[in-house]
């Protein structure tokens, strides 16, 4: 199996894509350390599945990702008790879909620390282990949003930008270390996340729920369909891989062709 006996953190994991990726470093043999909010009972049988499905062991942290000190405190704990970060995958995420003369001061600041100032804490917790060991992986859930805009989203898209630069300076830093960097950008894949920010896009638009997702969110794919978070686990799964080892600061787009336009 590809990931056996790798240790890996993927921040954000108790939904969505973050779910995703941890079930799918599992299934390739990774010890995995899911994080995130969510109901304590269902975050436990997560990770009580996770270890009958795949026979590897999987822990939970509730460190909060807009606070630096808890952020680098998990990478410490997790070093210490499984003995190596191998694999950090910095995907936890939010959202807020508003005009920017009335974008709420406070959201900007936490979109900004989650999405963005997370990755920088949690890398910068974790390269020393990984330049030590000469190995590691380092995968930023960017997205398209990393290279494109979209109006109303202007904390999520300037830290989704902010995170494909800091990828790129870190993979530099550490390209003579075994230690890969990189961002996978997908479009709009059906989560709890584009679940969320349906209401708010009605209301600055004033369209119905069909017309934002025909309209506004689809209209974006050529393809005309959602990413799926298996699909977008499974770049991760190879980019984690030793096959990709001489791939580095590069930026997957999953978008369904959406910033080939
Ligand atoms: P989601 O809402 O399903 O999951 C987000 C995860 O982040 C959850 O586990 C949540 O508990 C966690 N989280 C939120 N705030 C946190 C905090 N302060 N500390 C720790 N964990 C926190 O969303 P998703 O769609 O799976 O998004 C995951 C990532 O993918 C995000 O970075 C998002 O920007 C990115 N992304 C999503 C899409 C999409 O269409 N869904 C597209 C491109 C990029």
């Amino acid at each position: 199996m590809p990931l056996e006996k790798r240790n890996a953190i993927v921040t954000g994991s108790t939904s969505g894509i973050g779910l995703s990726i941890a079930r799918a470093f599992a299934k390739e043999g990774a010890n995995v350390v899911l994080n995130g909010f969510g109901d304590t009972a269902a975050i436990d049988a997560e990770r009580a599945s996770i270890t009958k499905d795949f026979g590897v062991k999987a822990f939970y942290s509730s460190a909060d990702m807009s606070k630096p000190d808890e952020i680098r405190a998990m990478v410490k704990e997790v070093e210490e008790k499984l003995g190596s970060v191998d694999i950090l995958v910095n995907n936890a995420g939010i959202q807020h879909v508003a005009p920017i003369e009335e974008f709420p001061i406070e959201t900007w600041n936490l979109i900004i620390a989650i999405n963005l100032s997370a990755a920088f804490h949690a890398i910068a917790a974790a390269v020393p282990g990984m330049k030590a060991r000469k190995w590691g992986r380092i995968i930023n859930t960017a997205s398209a949003h990393s290279l494109v805009a979209s109006p109303f989203k202007a904390a999520y898209v300037s830290a989704k930008h902010g995170i494909a630069g800091l990828t790129k300076t870190a993979a530099l830093e550490l390209a003579t270390h075994g230690v890969t960097v990189n961002c996978i950008s997908p479009g709009y894949v059906w989560t709890p996340l584009v679940e969320k920010q349906i209401p708010d896009t009605m209301a600055s638009r004033n369209l119905t729920r069909e017309q934002v997702i025909n309209d506004v969110l689809l209209k974006a794919q050529p393809t005309k369909q959602f990413v799926t978070s298996d699909q977008v686990a499974a770049l991760a799964v190879f980019l984690a891989s030793d096959a990709a080892a001489q791939i580095t600061g590069a930026n997957y787009t999953i978008d369904g062709g959406w910033t080939a336009e």
